[in-house]
């Protein structure tokens, strides 16, 4: 049975004994080779000049740190050319010359450095029975090699943040391979030039929006096609369609507050069109109003058998209830509602101002003003155009000064209406949205500019862009978006035609976050940089 073999030594090595001293593991390890070559000229060779030994700490074995005692020699170089007379024997990979530890620990104390931060490292390190500071780990993990020098064809550039979003650096992504390429310490032009200038073989760069990086590309990778990456050009225009909503918005809001004032000046016998809604057939407010009696009554069996003492579970019982149903009544303390929580809505609701305004022109019509509203897409029936016509006839219908009603939505929300592609909407957000589009012609405009925009986007149409551009001249994105756009025309072309994208970039940031995270904050960059390119 070969010790050697055990310890997993390379060949050559031979264990001559063992002893157990202070709790670690002393092995005595011979090296029995015949010959060694010279590290200057290669030559093999025999003559042994002298024999000596040299420490070295090992992996843990069986609970103990281990420390290798071997029995080297030092050899004669025996070819006369060669300046080196004497040299110490080689142990190759296995341990280098000077080297204090065996490379396979020096690896595995890398690896802690990697997932751990220095303390907590030493911590593990001597949990696992490998003796190692914090210091030194962190002076391993600083002096592994980085293959930055790689080539990469496809880069993306995007900023992140470390040490709580004060200060940013830039990543580099070789969009190929999906590696993290390197980190630079800050997102200055004059660094990330720098840079690309020692990768002259980057053909496209994929960037946010900045003038920074673009000018950095421009710099440093002249012969690169920029590319306006597609997320970053979505959320510029998200932003715009934003603006223009709060400003519509808070047009509508200071409208409608002027409306209900001069409605209270008139007395109450006028409907705000928010709040109409077809009356409820006689039937239907029966039914409602039974139900509601007979819960009140089921309630207030339960709060009387409460009184009395009785446990949830005994009261659900004797009613023939669920015993969470009880529970939550009790909890609630009031008797349970059966109103539905939503305001009642219908298909038509967005449609109402419309017919209104036809109303107050003189049609009276109501076969030619459902035709008219199911040309702007309504899908509900006829008879609900008649329901809002008899409301008309006998309540005096009051709207916002003019403005059509806009659902109660604040502008961050409504842009995703806009954004969406309409067939992920749900039944209400369509409305919600027509509603939108009705109110003001602006809105539809920018609505329908937004969504070609997309779909251009989505299909890789960079060639529709000067047409786009065109149409897009008369409507309020122009100044908002379109100006942006036009200015980095070329880029934002290419983000529309190529499929190259940052999208995976996004997943990097999360990664450095993670890595920054476990550190405990206390990122500082270089060290930062090390362990981003070397994650396990
Ligand atoms: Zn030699």
């Amino acid at each position: 049975m070969s010790f050697s073999l055990l310890l997993g030594l390379p060949a050559g090595l031979q264990v001559l004994s063992f002893d157990l001293v202070n709790n670690v593991l002393l092995i005595q390890v011979a090296s029995t080779a015949s010959e060694s070559a010279c590290p200057v000229c290669q030559c093999p060779t025999s003559r042994i000049h002298s024999h000596y030994s040299r420490k070295a700490a090992d992996l843990a074995c069986g609970g103990h740190q281990v420390q290798l005692i071997l029995h080297v020699r030092k050899f004669f170089c025996t070819n006369r050319d060669c300046p080196r007379k004497i040299f110490a024997e080689r142990l190759t990979a296995f341990l280098h010359p000077w080297a204090r530890l065996t490379t396979r620990l020096a690896e595995q104390i890398e690896a802690i450095g990697l997932a751990s931060c220095g303390r907590l490292g030493a911590r593990l390190g001597s949990r696992l029975k490998i003796g190692t500071s914090r210091t030194s780990i962190l002076r391993r993990v600083m002096k592994l090699p980085t293959k930055t020098a790689d080539k990469v064809v496809h880069l993306g550039v995007d900023d992140f943040s470390f040490r709580r979003g004060r200060t940013f650096g830039t990543v580099l992504v070789d969009l190929e391979r999906h590696q993290i390429k390197d980190l630079l310490p800050d997102r200055q032009k004059e660094t990330a030039a720098t840079w690309m200038k020692t990768h002259p073989e980057i053909t496209h760069v994929s960037r946010d929006r900045s003038s920074e990086y673009a000018s950095a590309v421009s710099a440093g990778a002249p012969q690169a096609i920029q590319v306006a990456d597609r997320f970053h050009v979505a959320k510029n225009l998200s932003e715009a369609v934003q603006q223009l909503l709060a400003r519509v918005l808070l047009e509508s809001k200071t409208a409608s507050q002027g409306a209900e004032a001069a409605t209270q000046a008139k007395g109450a016998s006028l409907l705000p069109l928010e709040e109409w809604r077809p009356a409820q057939e006689e039937s239907v407010k029966q039914t409602i109003a039974t139900r509601r009696a007979e819960r009140q009554e089921r309630y207030q069996q339960v709060l009387a058998l409460s009184e009395q003492g009785l446990p949830s579970p005994e009261i659900a019982g004797r009613l023939g209830m669920k015993a969470r149903t009880v529970r939550e009544w009790l909890h609630k303390g009031v008797a349970p509602d059966t109103r539905p929580r939503r305001k009642y809505r219908s298909e038509f609701d967005p449609y109402a101002p419309y017919v209104l305004k036809r109303w107050q022109e003189g049609e009276r019509s109501g076969r030619q003003l459902w035709r008219e509203v199911r040309y702007q897409g309504y899908g509900g029936s006829e008879r609900m155009v008649y329901r809002f016509l008899e409301t008309l006839k006998t309540t005096e219908i009051v709207t916002s000064a003019g403005t059509a009603r806009l659902p109660h939505y604040t502008s961050t929300a409504a842009v995703w209406l806009f954004m969406r592609r309409p067939e992920h909407l749900d039944e209400i957000q369509r409305e919600d949205l027509a509603a939108f589009r009705l109110a003001h012609t602006s809105l539809n405009t920018t609505y329908q500019l937004v969504q070609d925009f997309l779909e251009m986007m989505r299909r890789r149409e960079g060639k529709r862009l000067d047409v786009w551009l065109a149409q897009v001249h008369e409507s309020g994105l122009a100044e908002l978006f379109a100006q942006g756009v036009e200015q980095d025309k070329a880029a934002v072309q290419a983000g529309l035609t190529l499929p190259l994208s940052n999208g995976q970039v996004e997943g990097q940031v999360t990664k450095i976050k993670l890595i920054k995270r476990m550190m405990y904050g206390r990122a500082e960059f270089p060290l930062l940089r090390q362990r981003v390119l070397h994650a396990l």
